[in-house]
């Protein structure tokens, strides 16, 4: 497989508007993230509320400008900020004849042909859909902004054709988003993502406002959609025993940063990091015995204010295995065994 994303060196600050006591601060939103995606795969990103998952989805579709890094869609840059420097394809620095560094020029592109390629299923179905409009009228407008059928008759064929995909039929077409359930919204809300055929969807939660009895078919339907059409997913969620299930690789944030990823079941099996310890200790467990003998991670404390993170590892404030050097020195992410990373100074004190 060859990467249909790569994002180097991520950030994205907010202002904190109002307050004197935030007076020039930034939220660090999403602070210095890197990773990539493989064209057919699906990457999880799990974390707390907050922890920057979906801020890094928004970003990286540029709905969000980013503050600085890099973002390769397909080979293309779609954004550098000049000032990352390259890497060779064994992630080694490119250097120049002096041994300096070297940066890519400075990249903003027009991202309207990007749009039809890179699409978001959002979280909320109620609050996505324009109630005005009804189903044929919203999927058809995706259609329209990006001129995709000659006649009224092909708009036509492929919004039933969309509609059909999702497990809806032609007759909800005329009706408006409030005649439907929740899931039937959130299938509008996918159906009018693949009008325009793209190869890459963002999976902002897309299941976070379902019932619990509907979240699996819609999980169902994505890995479906996904076979059908050769999709590549970024999917997000809080919920580690929903991602594990979909996910080829999986990625953990906290506070901004990355702090774990790896394969899928590396993840859950064989995880070194404290805070995704702590995650996959909370997914309930079927077997009794196996409940027995699992112990349970309870963090203590808060999530800590992203405009004042703390120094060093943010992870300190919370975590059992804290040290001195981990108020000083925020861990590298590095690599832990063949496609496993993760960030954090006492990984051999983890049990
Ligand atoms: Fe915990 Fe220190 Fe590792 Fe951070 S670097 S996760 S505080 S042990």
């Amino acid at each position: 497989m060859s990467k249909l994303i790569q994002v180097e060196h991520l950030k994205q600050y907010f202002p904190v508007a109002g307050g004197k006591l935030f007076e020039n601060r930034v939220v660090k939103a999403v602070d210095d993230v890197s990773f990539y995606i493989e064209k057919g795969e699906t990457l999880g990103l799990v974390g707390e509320s907050g922890c920057g998952k979906t801020t890094t989805g928004r970003t990286l579709l540029r709905l969000y400008e980013p503050t600085s890094g890099r973002i390769v869609y397909d080979g293309k840059p779609i954004f550098d900020s000049g000032d990352v420097p390259l890497t060779d394809e064994n992630g080694e620095p490119q250097k120049d004849a002096a041994g300096r560094a070297v940066c890519g020029p400075k990249t903003v592109v027009n991202m309207m042909p990007y749009r039809r390629r890179m699409q978001i299923v959002f979280q909320d179905p109620y609050a996505s859909l324009d109630p005005r409009m009804t189903v044929g009228d919203i999927i058809g407008e995706a259609i329209d902004i990006h001129k995709l059928c000659k006649s009224k008759q092909e708009r036509h064929d492929r919004i039933i054709e969309m509609l059909r995909r999702v497990g809806l039929n032609s007759e909800h077409a005329n009706r408006y988003p409030h005649e439907f359930s929740g899931g039937q919204r959130q299938r509008v809300g996918i159906a009018r993502a693949l009008a325009v055929d793209p190869e890459f969807i963002v999976c902002d939660e897309p299941i976070s406002a379902l019932d619990v009895s509907i979240q699996a078919q819609v999980v169902n339907m994505f890995e479906e959609l996904q076979e059908q059409m050769g999709l590549t997913y970024l999917f997000i969620a809080h919920d580690l025993s929903v991602v594990k299930h979909i996910s080829n690789r999986i990625g953990v944030m906290y506070l901004g940063k990355l702090v774990e990823l790896a394969d899928s079941s590396e993840l859950t099996f064989h995880s070194v990091h404290p805070y995704t310890r702590s995650l996959i200790s909370a997914i309930p467990v079927a077997d009794p015995r196996l409940s027995r003998t699992r112990q349970r991670i309870v963090l203590e404390g808060d999530v800590p204010s992203p405009v004042n993170p703390p120094s060093g590892c943010r992870f300190r404030t919370r975590c059992p295995y804290a040290t001195e050097r981990c108020a000083q020195e925020e861990p590298a992410f590095r690599v832990v065994s063949p496609g496993h990373y993760a960030a954090c100074h006492n990984l051999e004190q983890v049990k």
